[in-house]
């Protein structure tokens, strides 16, 4: 082990990450309800010495936490960014049994946070890193449909941005170097008229019809995505989840309701993405004679880093520390925040987090011994990737 890595390991103090975190899932905090958390995390940190910033990036009710902790010396900015709002569903209290963490937002993603939170300490307290500086970021509004995302977007574009960005979500078997952005759609096929007996029906196209057609439509145009792949992250798509029209057998439908998704990889614009399904949607809507009215909303632009960057031997050197090897290359099989940081300012980002289960069921549980490593990972990447000229 090199001075720097015994002074970490020594340093990250296990009760007192595990004590954060109970501290962050005990408050409730569903997606856009995150305030009284934030404040929570943003006193805490006060009462440590740390100086907090708030910054509310469009969302009063949950303004953002904004740590930035220099060494005084120059260097490179690493970000710890964390959301602090959880999905909706029932709350259930932090519990720890043995190396379990358990409670609302415990794998996804407090426990994370306050590991990134103890790397944050442990860079203070030890005086490992040599220059350079840490800015933590907290945040809501990160969960959909009841978040879009705004708020980092926001924070973002406001460039309260390091030079690149460690985010602790339950991600850890590989290192994702690519991942592919993702929108929802949902097309209404409408006709005018009320609903009616099927023996009175006027001369109005069937819903039903034109739904079948745009079907196929969009079977067609996944088809021919699909030809866009990438080795690791897969096929560019369209998915079609959800068809619903009609309410009983003889009764002439108004409205047919189609959902689903698009994904796309790097190199393909968002924009002529969206372009695309409304000239489909239009097209259809023509040939059939009914109305479509069509809500696209965006999940994240499609993910890239860099294997060149300094952040991913920074963070392998961290990683081969705690566990004895460099962490296997691969695709992000979700859109997350990293995708935003990358899409919006071409900063590089690595999702690596706990070993976690449950996220977005009510058994959400977090492993404390891997809570523990990401702290050492976190601090011992801040060390390598903020002071180049470090030993
Ligand atoms: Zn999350």
């Amino acid at each position: 082990m090199t001075a720097a890595q015994q002074k970490i390991a020594a340093g990250v103090n296990r009760q007192r990450l595990i004590d954060t975190a109970v501290k962050l899932i005990a408050i409730p905090s569903r997606t856009g309800e995150a305030g009284p958390v934030s404040d929570c995390l943003a006193d805490l940190l006060k009462t440590e010495g740390f100086a907090v910033e708030r910054s509310a990036a469009g969302h009063d009710a949950a303004p953002a936490v904004v740590v930035r902790w220099s060494t005084g010396k120059p260097g490179r900015t690493l970000q710890f960014n964390g959301h602090l709002d959880t999905v909706h569903l029932p709350f259930i209290p932090p519990a720890v049994d043995g190396d379990r963490l358990t409670g609302s937002g415990s794998s996804d993603m407090k426990a994370g946070t306050a590991a990134a939170i103890e790397a944050l300490r442990v860079l203070r307290e030890t005086g490992a890193m040599t220059g350079g500086s840490i800015l933590l970021t907290a945040h809501d509004l990160h969960e959909t449909p009841w978040g879009d995302g705004s708020q980092l977007d926001r924070l973002i574009n406001d460039g309260c941005v390091g030079d690149a960005v460690l985010i602790p979500e339950y991600l850890n078997d590989r290192l994702s170097v690519i991942g592919r952005g993702g929108m929802t759609w949902k097309a209404v096929i409408g006709r005018p008229g009320a609903p009616i007996h099927e023996v009175y029906r006027p001369n109005e196209p069937s819903v039903i019809a034109a739904g079948a057609r745009l079907v196929q439509r969009l079977e067609a145009m996944g088809k021919e995505v699909s030809q866009r792949s990438d080795p690791m992250a897969g096929s560019e798509s369209v998915f079609i989840g959800q068809i619903h029209s009609g309410e009983i057998f003889n009764q002439y439908p108004q409205e047919c309701r189609i959902e689903g998704t698009r994904r796309w990889l790097p190199g393909t614009s968002r924009a002529d993405v969206e372009q695309q399904l409304r000239a489909l949607f239009d097209e259809v809507a023509r040939e059939t004679g009914t109305s479509i009215s069509c809500q696209i909303k965006m999940m994240r632009d499609a993910f890239v880093l860099d294997q060149k960057d300094p952040l991913v031997p920074a963070f392998q050197q961290a990683f081969r520390a705690t566990a004895g090897q460099d962490l296997r290359i691969g695709a992000k099989p979700f859109c997350d925040d990293g995708n935003s940081f990358w899409a919006l300012r071409k900063v590089p980002a690595i999702t690596h987090g706990p070993q976690a289960g449950g996220a977005h069921t009510l058994n959400e549980w977090v492993s404390i011994d891997d809570l523990v490593r990401v702290a050492n990972v976190y601090a011992l990447t801040a060390v390598a990737y903020c002071n180049p000229n470090a030993a």
